[in-house]
């Protein structure tokens, strides 16, 4: 691993601990919470870990903090916010624990490269391509993975869950289709903490999958509703719900601007490309992805009933990552480099 992963878990409460790898501008090192029971025992502390990291190696370091903690509490329960890799392949590494997702989640699972076939497409990827090369800059650091097949869930649900961690209430609410079809937020009601999933991105642009940006707003006032003081993203650093509220405007002032340009017959590039151009957030890391956004709500918009390929999603956003850096490069060359590969 060739990149810095945080040395302790901090802790939110005394009894929620959270692993927030600094991953701003990067896809893949995603936040995992740990909620310890409440309830004094004498053996080992019963936990509940929401997320598993995308590599092996990851999960193990994360596993040695956790032992590391008072109590060296014992995770019995893992709970995915939602399918994606960097929040489930380290499933397999908790034997005996219960994995714990939505039912529906099941169905982005379909369209969720396996661990061993996203590593090959990396390896084999052409750095000379806009693709390849987008592929190697962010995805080759995580190796292999350390595992080859995904864990699935071993219970599903949909709705609403009430879990018991030894004595912390944990309400697991289904949100979805908002980021991928299945996605579902953690409520712990009495620390006043939600864990978001990536309904939530923190400094850098979202990207979802299933949405439309319309249904991924409704799941942001779902979390504002349970009335947090603290928000844990999918990535990034913890939230107020005042930064989740710019997020949520956020999301509905790009979905306006992008049904506008549909409405227009803006053709998806162009209008990604303008986009792009007038990112209010530019400190915000990975602007390209404002083109998946805007693939995916244009899919909504013509009504496709196809599966979306979402390595040609990531394709096209590396179009305008390459174009970015082009003219980051070469101020004064106006030419934009790299071209789009895929349509949504
Ligand atoms: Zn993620």
């Amino acid at each position: 691993m060739n990149f810095p992963l945080p040395h302790e878990l901090r802790a939110l409460t005394p009894n929620i601990h959270a692993w927030l790898p600094d991953g701003h501008a990067t896809w893949g090192l995603a936040n995992c919470v740990l909620v310890t029971g409440r309830r004094g025992t004498d053996g080992p502390a019963t936990a509940l870990l929401v997320d598993t990291p995308y590599t092996a190696g990851m999960t193990r370091h994360l596993q040695d903090l956790v032992a590391g903690l008072p109590g060296a509490p014992v995770v019995r329960t893992v709970v995915n916010t939602h399918g994606n890799g960097d929040h489930s392949y380290g499933n397999g590494l908790f034997p005996g624990a219960e994995i714990i997702a939505t039912e529906a989640n099941g169905e982005h699972l379909c369209a969720e490269p396996e661990p061993a076939v996203l590593a090959g497409l990396v390896a084999a990827a052409d750095p000379a391509t806009v693709l390849g090369a987008y592929m190697k800059r962010h995805f080759a650091r995580y190796g292999d993975f350390g595992v080859t097949s995904p864990t699935h869930p071993t219970r599903t649900f949909s709705g609403e869950l009430d879990l018991d961690v030894g004595g912390s209430a944990v309400r697991l609410i289904e949100v979805g289709p908002a980021h991928t079809a299945g996605d579902l937020i953690v409520h712990l009601p009495e620390e006043g903490v939600v864990c978001a999933g990536d309904v939530v991105f923190h400094e850098d642009h979202p990207v979802h999958w299933a949405g439309p940006l319309e249904s991924v707003h409704r799941a942001c006032e779902r979390i504002l509703a349970c009335g947090p003081r603290i928000v844990v993203p999918g990535h990034g650093l913890v939230m107020t719900p005042q930064e989740v509220r710019v997020y949520a405007d956020y999301l509905l002032d790009l979905r306006e601007a992008i049904h506008r340009g549909h409405a227009a017959g803006r053709p998806l590039p162009v209008l990604a490309a303008e986009l792009i151009a007038a990112d209010p957030h530019p400190r915000w890391g990975l602007t390209e992805r404002m083109a998946i956004l805007a693939a995916v709500e244009y899919r909504a918009l013509d009504g496709a009933q196809d599966r979306a390929d979402l390595v040609a999603l990531v394709g096209f956003a590396a179009g305008f990552a390459a174009r970015e850096s082009a003219e980051e490069s070469t101020p004064e060359s106006g030419e934009p480099a790299g071209s789009v590969t895929a349509g949504g």
